[in-house]
């Protein structure tokens, strides 16, 4: 598939419109297990990208999420700024304009891996990784419905961490009674996922 300029400013709108409607769904979340503030750091984030969205989606594919990975890093804050930074900014290093579902599939994982490196986490950890990995598993199977699938195993692995512990990020201090909440991180990137998704429905 070709991702072209208005492709890329279309794919940046749907998902940057998707976090911020659901600021305080990912406030309340955070509320829960954290310090409040998922829902107000990525909104943050998420407007500065669509205040930029034009300039961001100018470049070629790979520079355009590089872009908005360093846009995340600047405005979103605390410990998921720096974790969907390193997520974008490290899809834009090898993606092209023209990217087959292996490419990115590929793309995604090494990107999966430079969260981990930077968060010192993995999965089963109650994180945004325990809903990016199994997304990656989807991704890479291929097949039909792509779209719809993707979308359901993001918001079933969100739920998936409802029962989970946390060992890392500020939940993780909670202990025991972090069990029984979904992680704020892993519900954005269920939210992110989903709006990808629906950018590919568009496309097809
Ligand atoms: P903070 O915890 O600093 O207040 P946010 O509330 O914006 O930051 O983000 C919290 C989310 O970040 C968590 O729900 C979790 O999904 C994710 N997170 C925190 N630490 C890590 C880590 N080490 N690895 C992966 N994800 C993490
Ligand atoms: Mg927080």
């Amino acid at each position: 598939m070709m991702i072209d300029r208005q492709s890329r400013k279309a794919l940046f709108e749907t998902v940057a419109q998707r976090v911020i409607a659901s600021a305080d769904e990912l406030t309340d979340l955070d509320r829960a297990i954290g310090d409040g503030d998922h829902g107000s750091n990525m909104r943050r984030g998420f407007e500065a990208v669509l205040a930029t969205v034009d300039e961001l989606s100018a470049k070629n594919l790979g520079e355009s999420l590089k872009g908005v990975g360093t846009t995340l890093v600047m405005k979103v804050g605390g410990a998921s700024g720096p974790l969907y930074g390193t997520l974008f900014m490290s899809l834009g290093k090898s993606l092209e304009d023209e990217v087959t579902r292996e490419q990115v599939a590929d793309a995604f994982a090494a990107a999966i891996e430079a969260v981990k490196a930077r968060g010192k986490s993995d999965a089963g950890q109650k994180t945004m990784l325990d809903v990016l990995l199994p997304v990656l598993a989807v991704l890479r199977e291929g097949g039909p419905d792509m779209a719809a699938r993707l979308k359901a195993r993001a918001k079933a692995a969100a739920e998936d961490t409802i029962p989970m512990r946390a060992i890392r990020g500020r939940a993780s201090f909670l202990g025991e009674r972090s069990i029984g909440h979904m992680d704020p991180g892993a519900r954005s990137s269920a939210l992110i996922v989903d709006a990808v998704a629906e950018f590919m429905e568009g496309l097809a």
